[in-house]
């Protein structure tokens, strides 16, 4: 798929947050905050750094997207719909009963470029694990992103994987932990003191790189180092806000599962389409 530069990427990330808010408003629920937060990231990946081909899903040497954190499930259904993989008034049943595009991703749904049924947070990064090690006992080169909110890193399977990880020098492989200091019912550092986050990736064996996580720029250069870096597994501690891109979603945890009503959603699109 064609690779785009930060300029073009602008426009794209704007219209995946708008279809992110038409969707969640049209379901009436959903997980608003997290989505938009980690839009950007999404945008970077699917449309400069993945080599992936939407008219073709289960290409063999695709790059693999693990979501774990299931719940922002619709930043990957707009995404996904951008890029190519269903189409865009797919958006629309977010939810609805019969729907591809449940509350959490489903592969038993058939929806293209879904590669796992995420939902149980902890558990995205062992399967990420496995895959970058198959990808490497079969001599292939894709690569294997794997995606994390920070309230989920204090699950500890995830430091189980982590140690793995290293262990088989598992540099075929990306985790992504969208850093937004929020989790369900509040700051990270109420609930479950993470810092030093860096310092912990580090001692686990992993090449850290820390980067904004809205500056398209700065995720081209981090996801690029991240892939020429040797004999280690890379972690880009993308620093966000919560809600990017709606003054009063972000930053504000009580945004983490709920959905625009239809006055909100207006108010929000004409936010977004002014920057
Ligand atoms: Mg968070």
């Amino acid at each position: 798929m064609q690779k785009y530069n930060s300029e073009k990427l602008k426009a794209i990330s704007d219209n995946i947050r708008i279809d992110i808010i038409k969707s969640l408003s049209e379901a009436g629920s959903g997980h608003t905050g997290g989505s938009l937060g980690i839009t950007d990231i999404f945008t970077v990946l699917y449309f400069n750094v993945l080599n992936h081909d939407p008219g073709n899903p289960e290409w063999e040497d695709r790059d693999r997207v693990i979501l774990s954190i299931g719940h922002v499930a619709p930043v990957l259904y707009s995404t996904l719909a951008h890029a190519g993989y269903f189409p865009k008034e797919e958006l629309k049943t977010l939810r609805k009963l019969g729907s591809r595009l449940q509350g959490h991703p489903g592969k038993e749904h058939g929806l293209s470029g879904i590669e796992l049924s995420a939902g149980s947070l902890g558990q995205g990064l062992s399967v990420s694990v496995g895959l970058a090690i198959s990808a490497k006992m079969d001599n292939k080169n894709h690569r294997v992103y794997s995606i994390h909110g920070d309230g989920e890193l204090q699950e500890g399977a995830i430091w189980e994987a982590a140690m793995s990880a290293a262990h088989y020098r598992l540099d075929n492989l990306t985790a992504v932990i969208d850093r937004n200091c929020v989790q369900i019912d509040g700051k990270t550092s109420d609930v479950m003191e993470l810092e030093p986050l860096a310092d912990k990736w580090k001692s686990f064996g992993w090449n850290v790189i820390e980067c904004n996580g809205h500056d398209h720029a700065e995720l081209i250069k981090a996801f690029k180092d991240a892939k020429t870096f040797k004999d280690k597994p890379s972690v880009i501690i993308a620093k966000t806000i919560m809600g990017k891109g709606v003054k009063e979603i972000e930053d504000n945890y009580r945004w983490h599962g709920k959905a625009p009503n239809k006055e909100e959603a207006e108010r929000f699109i004409k936010q977004i389409l002014k920057k």
